[in-house]
C-alpha cells in the first residue's frame, strides 16, 4: 500500500481516511454508468461530473489514471422500452450510448480509460458466474435461472450496513420465482425468446445487472480496485452485491475505497418521469452553459444530496459572469503589456496561499464547497489589485494563469471571457431587471452629465445601478460595466 497526502471518506468503514493506493502513483476507478435504455438526465450527469473532477484531480496530483465506466446496454427496462418503441432492444442501446457520449461531451465530461458494454463483455461474465457456481456460491433453479447464495458470504450487508437476517422480511412473494431465498440475486436469467440474449452453459438468457459490473472491473482493472463509486441509491443492493460476487469469486477484498455521490432533487422533488420534472442533459443545454451544471453541482460536496431550481441555475450563471468578467479584466490589463509593477513579496503569498488553500480543500475528500469558496476570495482580491494601475502585465498574467490552471480539474473558466460574456450578458442582466437597450442608455445619460459636469446626476446613475448590481467602470477608452459579486 502506497500512502497519499488525500483523505476520503469510505462509505465501506463509514469514516474519513487516509487514501493509500496499492500500486505506487496508480489509482484504479470503477464507477457504474448509465443504463441505455433513455437520454441521460442531469441527475446522471451529478455523478458523471463528480466522478470526472475526482479522476482529473488525481491526474493533476501527478497519478496515473485508469478509470472504467460501463454501459448497461442489457437490461430489462431496455427490452421494455424498446418493445413500446417497437424498435429492436440493441438498436435502442447503441442510439443512447451515442447520445450519453454527445452529452458528455458537451459537459465536459471525458471519456473513461474504459468504457466497456456488458454485450461486450458477454465471455467474462459467463466465466465469473461459473467460478461462482463451482465455489459453490451460486445455484441453477429448475426453469434454468442462476441465482446467487446471499447465505455463502458471511459479511453480506457490510456496505449498506444491513443484516440478512433483518433483510429478511419474509413478505416478498417466492411464489413467482423459483429462487431458494428471498435474498439470492439472479446472476444469469434464462430467456431463449428475446433478441436480446446469449448462449451459455446453461442455455440462452442474459446476466442479471449486478454481475456485469463485477465482471468488466475485474476485466480492466484486476481483483481489487482502488476505488469504486456511483450514486448513493447504488449502494443496496447494487453495490452490496457486487462485493458478494467479486469477493466470492476471486477470495480478495473488491474495493478498498468506496465513494457515493449524493442524490439530486428539482424544487425538493424526486426527480421521475411521472412527476414530469425530469431533464435530460440535452434539454437542459439548450437553455444553460455547460459550467453552469459544472459550478452548480460543485457548490455542494458530493456526497450531500442536491436540490436545483431556476433560481440556483441563475446564481451560477451570475456568479460564472462575475469570474468571467474578472478574467476579461486581468486578460486585459496583460495586453496593455506594461511592464514593471511586479508582486510584493505580501502579493506573492496570497497567490501560492490560493493554491495551497485549494489543494487542501480537495484533499480533504473533494471538497468543491471551500474551494469555490476560496476561488471568490481570490477573485475578489485580485479585482483590488485590478484598482492598482501601476500594476504591471507579467502580474497580472500570473494571477490569470493561476486562476485558469486552478480551475482546471474543476472544468470551470476554461471558455473565452468575452466569448463567454457576449453570450449571457442579456440573460444576467435580465435576471437584474434590466436590457442591455436601458444600461446603455443610462451610462450615455451620465456620460452627458458628466460632460456638463452634473455630478450629482452622474452619481444618481451610477448608484441607481449599483443598487440592482452593475457596476461602472470608467476607462479612458469610455464607460464599462460588470456586475456586483
Ligand atoms: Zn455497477
Amino acid at each position: 500500500m502506497e500512502s497519499t497526502n488525500i483523505y476520503l471518506r469510505n462509505t465501506l468503514s463509514g469514516k474519513k481516511e487516509p487514501f493509500q493506493t496499492l500500486e505506487a502513483e496508480h489509482i484504479r476507478m470503477y464507477a457504474c454508468g448509465v443504463t441505455t435504455y433513455d437520454e441521460s438526465h442531469i441527475g446522471h450527469a451529478m455523478q458523471a461530473i463528480f466522478f470526472d473532477v475526482m479522476r482529473t484531480y488525481f491526474e493533476h496530483k501527478g497519478f496515473k489514471v485508469t478509470y472504467v465506466r460501463n454501459f448497461t446496454d442489457v437490461d430489462d427496462k431496455i427490452i421494455d422500452r424498446a418493445k413500446k418503441l417497437g424498435v429492436s432492444p440493441l438498436k435502442l442501446s447503441e442510439d443512447m450510448v451515442e447520445a450519453t457520449r454527445r452529452d458528455m461531451k458537451a459537459l465536459g465530461v471525458r471519456p473513461a480509460t474504459y468504457e466497456p458494454r456488458v454485450t461486450e463483455t458477454m465471455p467474462n461474465i459467463i466465466a465469473m458466474i461459473q467460478r461462482l457456481i463451482e465455489h459453490g456460491a451460486a445455484y441453477k433453479t429448475p426453469k434454468g435461472d442462476i441465482y446467487y447464495k446471499v447465505s455463502n458470504k458471511k459479511d453480506y450487508g457490510k456496505l449498506s450496513n444491513r443484516k440478512p437476517e433483518e433483510l429478511r422480511s419474509g413478505t416478498r412473494d417466492l411464489a413467482e420465482t423459483d429462487k431458494e431465498d428471498e435474498l439470492d440475486f439472479a446472476l444469469w436469467k434464462a430467456d431463449a425468446s428475446s433478441e436480446a440474449s446469449w448462449d451459455s452453459p446453461w442455455g440462452r438468457g442474459r446476466p442479471g445487472w449486478h454481475i456485469e459490473c463485477s465482471a468488466m472491473a475485474k476485466l480492466y482493472l484486476g481483483e481489487t480496485l482502488d476505488i469504486h463509486g456511483g450514486g448513493r441509491d447504488l449502494v443496496f443492493p447494487h453495490h452490496e452485491n457486487e462485493i458478494a460476487q467479486s469477493e466470492s469469486a476471486n477470495k480478495v477484498p473488491f474495493a478498498k475505497v468506496w465513494l457515493h455521490s449524493g442524490l439530486l432533487t428539482i424544487d425538493n422533488q424526486k426527480m421521475s418521469k411521472s412527476l414530469g420534472n425530469q431533464i435530460s442533459i440535452r434539454e437542459f443545454l439548450k437553455d444553460w452553459h455547460p459550467e453552469v451544471l459544472r459550478l452548480a453541482f460543485l457548490q455542494n460536496h458530493y456526497g450531500s444530496n442536491v436540490n436545483f431550481s431556476q433560481d440556483v441555475f441563475r446564481n451560477c450563471r451570475k456568479r460564472l459572469f462575475y469570474f468571467y468578467e474578472s478574467l476579461r479584466e486581468l486578460d486585459h490589463r496583460v495586453k496593455e503589456g506594461k511592464e514593471n509593477g511586479d508582486a510584493l513579496p505580501q502579493e506573492d503569498r496570497e497567490i501560492q496561499l490560493f493554491v495551497d488553500n485549494v489543494d487542501a480543500a480537495m484533499r480533504d475528500d473533494f471538497n468543491t464547497p471551500v474551494v469555490l469558496a476560496e476561488f471568490s476570495k481570490f477573485v475578489r482580491w485580485a479585482n483590488q489589485r485590478l484598482m492598482d494601475p501601476k500594476k504591471g502585465a507579467a502580474f497580472f498574467k500570473r494571477i490569470a494563469d493561476t486562476l485558469r490552471q486552478t480551475a482546471k480539474f474543476l472544468g470551470l473558466f476554461q471558455k473565452s471571457p468575452g466569448e463567454f460574456i457576449e453570450l449571457h450578458k442579456s440573460k444576467v442582466l435580465s435576471d437584474l431587471g434590466l436590457s442591455e437597450d436601458e444600461l446603455l442608455q443610462q451610462i450615455a445619460l451620465r456620460q452627458k452629465a458628466r460632460e456638463r459636469r452634473d455630478w450629482e446626476k452622474s452619481d444618481e446613475i451610477r448608484a441607481t445601478l449599483l443598487e440592482k448590481g452593475v457596476v461602472l467602470h470608467d476607462r479612458p477608452e469610455g464607460t464599462l460595466w460588470t456586475i456586483s459579486p
